[in-house]
């Protein structure tokens, strides 16, 4: 049967959250053969037979095995699943390094502007000034924040912003004709670090933090020579602390010839505080999807830019939108001279970029300044407000993040950082990030993030509050090992699934 009417339900009855079904079938489960989300009315032209217009070899010998649902059956599922997850829009999600803070509605709205997102990125310059001028505006903004000269939007995430970065570092070095090939990496990193060094083609060097959790700059020392291609820093590092010997860092790194890397993935720390360029960095990334109005964390989009220091401009990669330097507010493209080449089709993850511009100029520099200061005293106070229950390894002011450890509570009383990160769900919380950094026994690593209130912020130390105290309490101990209990699913197996995906049943 057509149906013209396609808006009703069928297929396998659906079951609502309301009425406490436990599960959800499956999209293909909801399929019936002929339903559709939408159909055409019969408009009196004679459908074309593919094979009359294109070779045998394009067309395909089975048909695909795709769900058939009507629209009806098809919102309702995604909304039904919608319900059950945990979200940004929801409430506190202090997941550290993550920066999972709420993006407010307006970047929502340029984002669905169509004179940004229905444009053909094959079209030609004349029909896109205004994109250029944005792409243009928000390098120049990005810059400015970094301390930097030039920079790239291609990178579509803070990973593949690190992988350009020691690329452009690389052709650097070689066209110095520099053989260096070592990148020194603090053991407080962020693990991606590592690996974009490996992928890059370098070798890593690991250097281990002091005592303060700070880079040991005498043991740096006796890692520095003329082999040594450069230096990666997270900062604030991965425990929430600035590194307060930077510039000294920088220096050290420098008379050895080597380039300095600012993994600014959590600029939302320092903005309009502290600038990368100042210190002496001459590659920074930073993630727009983490500091600049993008939601994240389902797999993208994201925008990983790249700003470099004026002596590695050249190598960035290209085309590049430019201003014509011969007529105002005229713009077009550009290859840098010793580009790396492309790392990204066409823009790279431009709506990303426009959400993030829109952030920017929505806030000012007071603004940004302002949502620092917040991510920080956030942090603060919620480490200082938990302080008689959890320990630091690391004590003293944070930044944006701070690491607890659990490591005492359960020598005392067998409960875990997972049992306590799992109970914060119960309570109404996303989860700390767990077990990382990995220098950190049972490592909760907490990032309130400067969107949530006062109110909140003393909600989510209470919450922690409850669960450190009951973890001491003989009759209220063992429930803590089975928690979450209130959510659609428990404790679930995340090697299992990344690992044997079963996603057709
Ligand atoms: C999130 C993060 C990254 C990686 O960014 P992705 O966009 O997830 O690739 C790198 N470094 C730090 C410090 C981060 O917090």
């Amino acid at each position: 049967m057509t149906e013209l009417f396609d808006f009703v339900g069928g297929g396998v009855a659906s079951s609502s959250p309301l009425v406490g079904s436990d599960t959800e079938p499956t999209i293909f489960e909801l399929s019936v053969p002929g339903r559709k989300s939408s159909s055409f009315r019969n408009s009196g032209v004679d459908l074309l037979d593919p094979a009359s217009i294109l070779e045998s070899r394009f067309l395909r010998s089975e048909e695909v095995d795709l769900p058939e649902v009507s629209e009806r059956d098809l919102v309702g599922h995604y909304t039904r699943l919608a319900s059950r997850q945990y979200s940004v829009d929801m409430g506190a999600y202090p997941l550290g390094s993550c920066t999972m803070k709420y993006n407010p509605k307006f970047a929502d709205s340029v984002a669905g502007m169509p004179g940004l997102n229905r444009v053909h990125p094959g079209s030609p310059d004349e029909l896109v000034q205004g994109w250029l001028e944005l792409l243009v505006m928000a390098e120049e903004y990005l810059c400015e924040i970094t301390g930097m000269q030039a920079a790239t939007f291609q990178p579509a995430a803070g990973a593949a912003g690190e992988l350009t970065g020691l690329l452009v570092i690389r052709a650097y070095l070689q066209h110095t004709g520099s053989k260096a090939n070592k990148i020194i990496i603090p053991d407080s990193s962020h693990g991606t670090n590592p690996a974009s060094v490996t992928l890059s083609g370098f070798d890593v060097v690991t250097v281990p933090s002091d005592e303060s959790g700070l880079v040991d700059t005498d043991a740096l020392a006796k890692v520095l020579d003329g082999s040594v291609a450069g230096m990666m820093m997270t900062n604030p590092n991965t425990l929430g602390l600035f590194e307060v010997k930077i510039t000294e860092i920088a220096r050290m790194v420098h008379e050895v010839g080597g380039l300095m890397y600012y993994d600014g993935a959590n600029l939302n720390a320092v903005l309009g505080i502290s600038r990368p360029g100042d210190m002496g960095f001459d590659v920074v990334h930073s993630n727009l999807h983490k500091t600049f109005a993008t939601p994240h964390g389902g797999g993208g989009p994201g925008s990983g830019p790249v700003a470099v220091s004026g002596a590695l401009a050249d190598f960035l990669p290209g085309p590049k939108p430019c201003r014509l330097s011969d007529k105002e507010n005229e713009f077009g493209w550009y290859m840098p001279p010793r580009s790396i080449g492309r790392v990204h089709s066409h823009f790279g993850n431009a709506v990303v970029v426009a959400r993030a511009l829109a952030y920017m100029v929505y806030n000012g520099s007071d603004g940004l300044k302002m949502a620092s200061d917040l991510a920080v005293l956030n942090a603060n106070w919620l480490k200082a407000s938990i302080a008689d229950y959890y320990e630091f390894p690391f004590d003293g002011v944070c930044m944006h993040e701070f690491v607890a450890s659990a490591l005492q509570i359960k020598k005392e009383t067998g409960i875990r950082g997972l049992d306590i990160a799992k109970s914060l769900f119960e309570r109404g919380f996303h989860a700390p990030t767990v077990y990382f950094p990995l220098i950190v026994e049972e490592a909760l690593m907490i990032e309130p993030t400067e969107t949530e209130s006062p109110q909140t912020v003393r909600a989510l130390a209470d919450a922690l509050i409850d669960i450190a105290k009951r973890a001491h309490d003989p009759e209220t101990k063992d429930a803590l090992h089975d928690a979450p209990t209130t959510t659609p699913v428990r404790r679930l197996d995340e090697a299992r699934a990344a690992r044997n995906p079963k996603l057709i049943f």
